[in-house]
């Protein structure tokens, strides 16, 4: 992605998720969250050692600095609600197939404990954070990261992401993450998406 970044287009119409994730939900995480990120990103960086870089790259080298933390969190954020709207389809969810099967049932015993241990990451996630499947050395792992820190930072390659920030599911769920978490699990999971970052990965 070229500077300045732009807000991606979404994969999908703002009420195609529903009723899991309202048009509601989707309007604002979307139009002003993930946009927010976006704009305060593009003037962060104008004029840096970071202009013209990749979004990969500045999160990179910018993952752990504490002078660099508002650069790092609008870059990552940039970056995960990107990756977050994709791991996302309407009528998605269940089991994986093919390979990714195969992968799921080895580093996890089955897609029901694969299934618990996705939705446990996600919901003890303590304040505001995300959960991911990703490839670690080659396995398949699932791991948890706060606010906005990101699994490329620390050479893991994302598969999936749950948003567990409140702003992801209060207007429709209120304070039950766990609800929302397991119908986002069981409905909307894009698995053609992690097959896609599982051959690249
Ligand atoms: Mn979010």
């Amino acid at each position: 992605m070229a500077q300045p970044f732009a807000l991606p287009p979404l994969p999908f119409a703002e009420g195609a998720l529903a009723p899991v994730i309202s048009a509601q939900t989707l309007g604002f995480h979307y139009g002003k969250h993930h946009k927010t990120y976006v704009d305060n990103l593009n003037k962060l960086v104008a004029g840096t050692e970071f202009e013209g870089q990749s979004l990969e790259a500045i999160i990179k080298a910018t993952a752990g600095k504490a002078d660099k933390s508002g650069i790092f969190n609008n870059a990552a954020q940039t970056w995960n609600h990107t990756f977050y709207w994709n791991s996302l389809k309407p009528n998605g969810g269940g089991p994986a197939s093919g390979a990714l099967a195969q992968k799921i049932d080895a580093a996890f015993g089955s897609y029901d404990k694969f299934k618990s241990e996705f939705a446990n990451a996600a919901v003890t996630q303590f304040g505001s954070g995300w959960a991911w499947l990703v490839v670690d050395a080659g396995a398949l792992k699932l791991v948890k990261t706060g606010n906005a820190e990101n699994p490329i930072s620390k050479g893991q390659t994302p598969l999936l992401t749950i948003d567990v920030w409140e702003h992801a599911y209060y207007l429709d769920y209120q304070n039950r993450r766990p609800d929302h978490v397991n119908a986002i699990i069981e409905k909307l999971l894009n698995w053609d998406f992690a097959a896609e970052n599982l051959r690249k990965a």
